[in-house]
Formats: structure tokens, sequence, C-alpha cells
């Protein structure tokens, strides 16, 4: 993902507000407890990585809930997808571990490219929900325009649906699991932002956490195997570039935007 920071310049629109929307908001308060669902390993580092490093660092318990393999994600044709599902398991868990986080992180595993947004897969997302039992729940837009992606697409829409489906007693009564509410939604990548969690002094946590996605520095970041750093520094400078213009939507140096959808 991310296609956007592998080069050129930064721009503010991802975290531009829409005409006639709301500016962003203050932060909302540090919860309890962070559930953050992505299509693949990495997605979540991109989109709320600085706000997960905040809210760790404040106490709050991080979980991430990866609802594909990653089987698909290399550039190489000889690559082999079960070793680099194996090794994107292992790279999602030292990335929750760079943000502050235990290393707690759900594989649905269901393969790369071919997530579907149904009833199976919603009823999993579900069952998570109601057993973390966040405060807070962030994913994917689903109504991004032009995304291409399906998998984030459908990662947006079973995020949403699974709420709706945690959040009230008769729905999937057989998963026996107590119905669970978050208080709060925040949708990365937003078609309409009007939420910035400021994340300074959390940007170099956030690029830690990308960074462990190692299977992932060529095509995702542009930092080839025999970058000498000019590579890295250049997609930190993206990155940093990205964090900036969204802290400028609320006045602060650093920032994370989000469409914030609350109460639930
Ligand atoms: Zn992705």
């Amino acid at each position: 993902m991310a296609e956007e920071l592998r080069g050129g310049v930064p721009t503010a629109s991802a975290a531009a507000t829409a005409p006639g929307s709301a500016a962003p908001g203050s932060a909302l308060a540090t919860p309890g407890c962070a559930l953050a669902i992505g299509a693949h390993p990495d997605d979540i580092e991109f989109g709320c990585g600085g706000t997960l490093a905040k809210w760790a660092a404040a106490g709050c318990r991080i979980v991430h809930l990866v609802l594909t393999d990653g089987s698909k994600g290399s550039w190489d044709p000889e690559q082999d997808p079960a070793e680099l599902v194996a090794a994107r398991r292992e790279e999602q868990r030292a990335a929750s571990r760079a943000l502050g986080g235990t290393g707690e992180v759900v594989f649905l595993s269901w393969p790369d490219g071919e997530l579907e947004a149904g009833l199976r897969q919603r009823v999993q997302v579900c069952s998570w929900i109601r057993r973390v039992r966040p405060d807070v729940v962030l994913g994917h837009d689903p109504w991004r325009r032009y995304r291409l992606h399906p998998d984030h697409r459908n990662a947006g829409f079973l995020t949403t649906d699974g709420i709706v489906a945690a959040r009230d007693p008769h729905f999937f009564p057989e998963l026996a699991l107590p119905a669970h509410r978050p208080d709060a939604l925040l949708l990365w990548e937003a078609d309409e932002a009007d939420h910035v969690e400021d994340v300074t002094g959390y940007e170099e946590a956030k690029l830690a956490g990308i960074l462990a996605h190692a299977s992932q520095h060529r095509s995702t970041m542009a930092i080839e195997e025999g970058d000498t750093g000019a590579q890295l520094a250049a997609f930190r400078s993206r990155l940093l570039g990205r964090l900036a213009a969204s802290g400028k939507q609320a006045g602060v140096a650093y920032g994370e935007a989000f469409k914030l959808i609350q109460p639930l």
C-alpha cells in the first residue's frame, strides 16, 4: 500500500478537509484498548502507526487484526509464497513491538488479493471485536474514491460491517460472545478526513514500525537491497512530509488524518 510514498512530492491531499466538511477535531482521549484492522501486514503501520505508538506509550493495549496472508507482497517471481507468509507474520509482530505494543497480532490468513467482504469473513471480524472489546477501532476507509486494491476496500467494509454485527446481541448469537460496542471508529486514507491525531514525538516509532516490514522495503518503500542509506533517507523524508501535511490541518508538527465516526 501507500503508493504515494514510493516517490514524488508529498501533498496535503490525503489529509485535506473536503469542502463543506468539518475542520479536523482534537485528539481522542487515550483508549484503554485499540483494535486496528488491516488488509495486509504493513497497512496498519502506514495507516495509523503514529497514533497506536502514542496510545501504547500512554498504556493503551494495541491489537492488530490482519485479514490476509500477505502472500502476494513481492515483486520477485521466484519468491516462495509460504516463506513470504511466514516472514511477514514475524515482521508484523516486530512492527507491533516497534510501536510499543506487545506483538499481539491476529492473522485471519485469507488469500492475499482475494479478500471478500462476505458473511464468513464478517463473522470472524465480529468475533474478534467481541473478544478484544476495543474502545477504538481503526481501519481502511472503504469509501475512498478511486481506490484500486480490492483487499483495502473489502477490509474497510469488513471493519464497518463487523462493528455493526458486534454491537448488537442478535447478530451471530452462535458465537456465544457478549455484544460489544466500541466508542469510536477511525478510518485512515479517508475520502473526507475530518480528524487529526497529533503524533508529534511518535513519527520515528511509526517509521520503525513500517521499516519492520523488511520484505516490503523494495516494493512499497522504494528501498533497494543494496541501499547505502540514501533511499531510506528519501523514504523517511516522504513519510515525514506526509505527516507534516496532515499535522498542518490541526496546527501540530506531525499528524495522522482520519474520518472519525462516533458514536457507533
Ligand atoms: Zn495493503
